[in-house]
């Protein structure tokens, strides 16, 4: 397969499973949009390793994914530059782990702004051009959280599941227009997002930093393996093939076993 006359957007690519995907999507020839935080420097050279290493152009939109009107900008900017946006790989996302009573009502908000609304915004923007190219692929990173809840996650637990909702209604209204969207849903990878989180739920557990690795993460994968960020890019690259075209509406659990229990 190539994506050579693709551009794809990867919000929150700056690190972990978004990175893992930009590149794989880069690998098969696409234009790159990279997005998210993290110090300039490192952000320039992921970019421009793109460009070297896979011999495709690759830019960077800081826009963050709590402001609808940067994300608005962040799909023109793709447009602009690229002549319009093909992929869009709704990735962005932040963890918060607290009891219901003490959870932070402005960390509530952030969550819900990153993790779900952000994707009502992209693919808002990014409906019009993909309907008139009449070719797209919108792929949610959801979790393993989209179909199941974990204790003190109750913003995260509320985000991911409203992904899917929103994937199934933009799948229908799009389904004659040769673009699909899906949701690809994970069970842990270990990643930066994964590794912030086990302080607060050594905490919110009384567990020592050994107990929540093995007796809460992995503890709900059957497999006792964590998922790697390359094995969900694969997933992700998989989903903008032709073999995947009627493939839309869906959740494709990779998650070790986690919600066949
Ligand atoms: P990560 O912390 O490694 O990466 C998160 C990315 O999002 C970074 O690039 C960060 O800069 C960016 N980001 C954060 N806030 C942003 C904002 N306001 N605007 C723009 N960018 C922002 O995390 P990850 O584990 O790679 O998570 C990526 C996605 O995968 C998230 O949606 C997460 O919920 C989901 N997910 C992760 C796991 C896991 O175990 N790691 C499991 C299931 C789902």
């Amino acid at each position: 397969m190539t994506l050579k006359s693709k551009t794809a957007v990867v919000t929150g690519s700056t690190s972990g499973i978004g990175l893992a995907i930009a590149r794989a999507l880069a690998k098969e020839g696409a234009s790159i949009v990279l997005n998210g935080f993290g110090p300039a420097d490192e952000i320039e050279k992921t970019r421009a390793g793109l460009e070297s290493e896979f011999g495709v152009k690759a830019i960077h939109s800081p826009a963050d994914m709590s402001k609808p009107e940067e994300i608005a900008d962040m799909i023109r900017l793709a447009e602009e530059t690229f002549g319009g946006v093909d992929i869009l790989v709704n990735n962005a996302g932040i963890q918060f782990v607290s009891p219901i009573e003490d959870f932070p009502i402005e960390k509530w908000d952030q969550i819900i702004a990153i993790n779900l609304s952000s994707a009502f915004h992209a693919i808002r923007a990014a409906v019009p051009g993909m309907k008139a190219r009449k070719w797209g692929r919108i792929i949610n990173t959801a979790s393993a959280h989209s179909l199941v809840a974990s204790p003190f996650k109750a913003a995260y637990v509320a985000a991911k599941h409203g992904v899917v909702g929103l994937t199934k209604t933009v799948s229908l209204e799009l389904a004659t227009h040769g673009v699909t969207v899906n949701c690809i849903s994970p069970g842990y990878v270990w990643t930066p997002l994964v590794e912030k989180q086990i302080p607060d739920t050594m905490k919110a557990r009384g567990l020592t930093k050994e107990q929540v690795i093995n007796d809460v993460l992995l503890e709900a994968q059957p497999t006792k393996q964590f998922v790697t960020a390359d094995q969900v890019a694969a997933a992700a690259v998989f989903l903008c093939s032709d073999a995947a075209s009627q493939i839309t509406g869906a959740n494709l659990s990779m998650d070790g076993g986690w919600t066949a229990k």
